[in-house]
């Protein structure tokens, strides 16, 4: 089914007025890791609208590798996601690890993000494959394209086709950047698949300094969009805040993208 074999026509995902998929101008989702407070979320609502974001990502469900690390908000921060958006007129992603917590997401986000720990957690596929909510899916970090493209599967054999796919680095032998960003998967999807491919840099590298250039490189790879971490201050982040831009930083990233779009 999400072979273009079978379908081929582009899907174009529609999450309100934002429309992502082939032949548009690419989707930029943007936001912090985690949802941490009700006035960080309103600050990097604003920062990321003002820069010209289409969507807005946080995370209240958080998959940290240790159990002492924060672990979201839960539905608290849900919450404050969605009174952020509807504050910047923004459509919101957000994260659902367990199949208990999707009434929740579906009443208060836009797009359910399935991460890259839960792609083959087939029992909640299925769950968000019989939701109409668009799914974000990212690829797991040992995940080959065909059981990405096998992951979609289970959404879309449910009945949902509005699936997003997203590349976010794979672990490698290399440890210099926190995954290895396989941007050569984004043409190949492109021509296998009819599902937009968005690319998430922030976790490929996890670090701030590397997300603008590989970010370009996304776009002149064919990405039809990218998930950036973009927090308020970085330094007092709560997740990753190594690999978030500082609002400026964001602002700088997207002047330098609407530049290199009139080439592509
Ligand atoms: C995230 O986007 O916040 C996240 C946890 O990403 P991933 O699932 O790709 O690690
Ligand atoms: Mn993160």
């Amino acid at each position: 089914l999400v072979s273009r074999d079978f379908h081929p026509e582009p899907t174009i995902v529609e999450v309100g007025p934002v429309k992502i998929g082939n032949g548009l101008p690419p989707v930029v989702m943007a936001g912090p890791c985690s949802i941490e407070s009700e006035a960080q979320m309103l600050a990097s609502a604003r920062v990321v609208k003002a820069a010209g974001a289409q969507i807005l990502r946080g995370g209240a469900f958080k998959p940290r590798t240790g159990p002492h690390s924060f672990q979201g908000l839960g539905v608290e921060g849900l919450k404050y996601l969605r009174r952020a958006g509807d504050e910047a007129g923004l459509p919101v992603v957000t994260e659902v690890m367990r199949i208990e917590q999707l009434d929740d997401v579906c009443r208060y986000a836009d797009i359910l993000q399935i991460g890259a720990r839960n792609m083959q957690n087939f029992d909640l596929l299925k769950e968000v494959g019989k939701r109409r909510h668009p799914v974000l899916l990212k690829r797991g970090m040992s995940a080959t394209l065909e059981e990405f493209l096998a992951a979609a599967e289970y959404i879309v054999a449910e009945g949902n086709g509005q699936v997003i796919l997203c590349e976010r680095g794979i672990r490698t032998f290399e440890k210099a950047t926190r995954n290895t960003l396989d941007l050569s998967i984004v043409p190949l999807i492109r021509k296998m698949s009819h599902l937009p491919i968005i690319v998430d840099p922030s976790h490929a590298t996890g670090i701030r300094a590397l997300v603008p250039v590989m970010s370009k490189a996304a776009l002149v790879a064919g990405a039809h969009g990218l998930m950036v971490e973009v927090h308020p201050e970085p330094e007092k982040a709560l997740c990753d805040g190594a690999q978030s831009l500082t609002g400026e930083g964001f602002a700088t990233l997207m002047g330098e993208l609407s530049g290199l779009l009139k080439y592509l």
